[in-house]
């Protein structure tokens, strides 16, 4: 750890993992449960994702701190239909439920064809990414999702509703790392426009509106107000479906019912996630026709390669986080 001129701490990344197991532990959380989470962020900050990666701790620690998320769950893993696992996360943050679960619904899908994992009872505050590239270095196809509060009219209205609602799907190859887009349904995550609020600069038209429904591009009106979803009625309706898949299909709070009983210590809601695996043998080799065909396009590149190539930079460089930051953290 350095302390940098900006104002910025800079930490070399092979001191992000043990430096979250020890804060996630001294805010309650067990081995098991800290290891699943610190990974997660330690996978963000690797891959340049920062609005997943340190920049959650504090998220993390508060509501370990409140008592809302159970930092010794035990995720209970049980077959209510041949082709769904119900996941209960125990009141757990759910990278722990999605390393339980990620083997047993590969072989769930490899000797189905298809396999659903119903995942309640869970505080998700990760990127989604993580959980499908589990299924597909399985072997298997993976699509999640998830809801959160509400930050999205649905289509024509200008009140929050749905989530930002991210939508995974990671499609695996042989020899080669998973094809995977993460995105979330609005045209800019929630952490995103935190980190902007939190840096003092604005935003592109388009990515939200104040609280009487008029366009902004400051980004604390925007938390106060609404975030767009992307592609109009389009994205309005992913949204939708996210909530439908991951609340109302599997019994779990939707957008504006987490909200309601959120105790808003700046965690995440109590909620679901909607897993799918989907075996993929048939349709390998044409999958590759695809990518090679969609590559042989000046300016384009696969989703999830993005990610990938500023993994070598971050190695290099190591992290930069403010100096708050560290603080809350470290404290
Ligand atoms: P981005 O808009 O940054 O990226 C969306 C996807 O598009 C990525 O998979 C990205 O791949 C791909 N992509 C971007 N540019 C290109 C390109 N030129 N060619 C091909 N693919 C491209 O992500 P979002 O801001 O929408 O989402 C950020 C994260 O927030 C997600 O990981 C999501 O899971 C998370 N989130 C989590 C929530 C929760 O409740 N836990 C709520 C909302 C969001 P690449 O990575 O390679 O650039």
């Amino acid at each position: 750890m350095k302390k940098l001129e900006n104002g910025s701490v800079h930490l070399e990344l092979d001191e992000v993992m043990p430096m979250a197991v020890d804060s996630l532990k001294r805010a309650g959380c067990d081995d098991e449960n800290a290891q699943a989470v610190a990974s997660c962020i330690y996978e963000a900050e690797r891959h340049g994702a920062h609005s997943h990666g340190l920049f959650r701790m504090p998220g993390y620690l508060a509501s370990l701190k409140s008592g809302k998320v159970n930092g010794k769950a035990s995720p209970k893993i049980s077959t209510s239909k041949p082709s769904v696992l119900s996941v209960d996360s125990d009141g757990g943050y759910a990278p722990l439920a999605h390393k339980k679960l990620a083997k047993p619904l590969a072989d769930m899908a490899k000797a189905q064809g298809v396999g659903v994992a119903a995942l309640t009872n869970t505080f998700h505050f990760a990127a989604l990414w993580q959980e499908t590239e589990m299924l597909a270095n399985e072997g298997v196809v993976g699509l999640a999702c998830t809801a959160f509060k509400p930050a999205l009219p649905p289509a024509g209205g200008s009140k929050p509703l749905y989530g930002t609602n991210p939508v995974a799907f990671s499609w695996p190859r042989e020899d080669k790392e998973p094809l995977t887009f993460d995105q979330a349904s609005a045209v800019m995550a929630r952490g995103e426009v935190m980190i902007a609020a939190r840096e003092g600069h604005t935003l592109p038209e388009g990515v939200g509106i104040d609280e009487n429904g008029n366009p902004t591009t400051d980004p604390n009106e925007i938390l106060k107000g609404a975030l767009l979803p992307y592609g109009g009625y389009k994205g309005a309706s992913i949204a939708m479906m996210v909530e439908l898949l991951a609340a109302s299909l599997i019994g779990e709070q939707l957008s504006f019912e987490a909200a309601a009983q959120d105790n808003n210590d700046g965690g995440p809601p109590r909620g679901g996630e909607f897993i799918l695996a989907l075996d993929p043998t048939n349709g390998l080799a044409s999958a590759e026709g695809l990518f090679a065909k969609m590559l042989e396009q000046e300016g384009t590149r696969l989703p999830g390669d993005g990610r990938r190539a500023k993994r070598s930079k971050v190695l290099a460089e190591g992290v930069q986080i403010p100096v708050d930051l560290y603080e809350k953290i470290a404290s």
